[in-house]
């Protein structure tokens, strides 16, 4: 099995052959056809499967087919727990979305907000937020959910673990009930299958 079998794109394959990937991993092969074909999905994964791949190569290939972003409007949402896993996550989908003419961008707390907010004047296709920051900027006007398309809740476990629920509802709250869910998690817990059960829609459960 290869990427290009999984149904990925030119610019895509050019972009992960790059980071020398051959093969995709078992996560990769199972929840990348499931996305690009526009389902909710739900995965148990583990850091180090290649989670983040698994997610963001199949959203690029989605938002690379649609209308470019407008102002102020966002159309994936990628939630973390943390400003290091944002950080991490923002540069995966930099690299991989190199050869694509898509934005995104990365905030998280503990930094200054007004570059923020002046960053995400024009619009981004792709943000990847902590919880608690995005809420500030949601709250200042500096995001739009309007156009919202794919979220995605990457770690939703340590979220859970480390009190973001309400920040979490809070979010769902103004984000459009048409859109596609993805949620990520190293376990599926009682407490995550009810999390899913609010968020996603019939979704594809995948496990390594
Ligand atoms: P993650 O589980 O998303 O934190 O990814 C773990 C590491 O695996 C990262 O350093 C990725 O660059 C790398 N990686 C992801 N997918 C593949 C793949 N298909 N082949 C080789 N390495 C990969």
């Amino acid at each position: 099995m290869s990427f290009a079998d999984l149904g990925l794109s030119a610019p895509i394959l050019a972009a992960v052959s790059e980071q020398g990937y051959e093969t995709p991993s078992p996560i990769q092969a199972q929840a990348i056809p499931a996305v690009i074909a526009g389902k909710d999905v739900m995965a148990a994964a583990q850091t180090g499967t290649g989670k983040t791949a698994g997610f963001t190569l199949p959203l690029l290939e989605r938002l690379s087919k649609g209308q470019l972003t407008k102002s102020n409007q966002v159309r994936a949402l990628i939630l973390t727990p943390t400003r290091e896993l944002a950080a991490q996550v923002g540069e995966s989908v930099s690299l991989y979305s190199k050869g694509l003419p898509l934005r995104s961008s990365v905030v998280f707390g503990g930094v200054k907000i007004n570059p923020q907010i002046a960053r995400l004047k024009h619009g981004c296709d792709i943000l990847v937020a902590t919880p608690g920051r995005l809420l500030d900027l949601y709250q200042q006007g500096a995001v739009r959910f309007n156009h919202l398309e794919i979220l995605v809740l990457d770690e939703a476990d340590r979220m859970l673990d480390m009190g973001f629920i309400h920040d979490i509802r809070k979010i769902l709250a103004v984000l459009p009930a048409k859109r596609q869910n993805l949620m990520f998690s190293a376990t599926f817990s009682d407490e995550i299958r009810k999390l899913a059960k609010g968020i996603a829609h019939q979704p594809v459960e995948v496990s390594v």
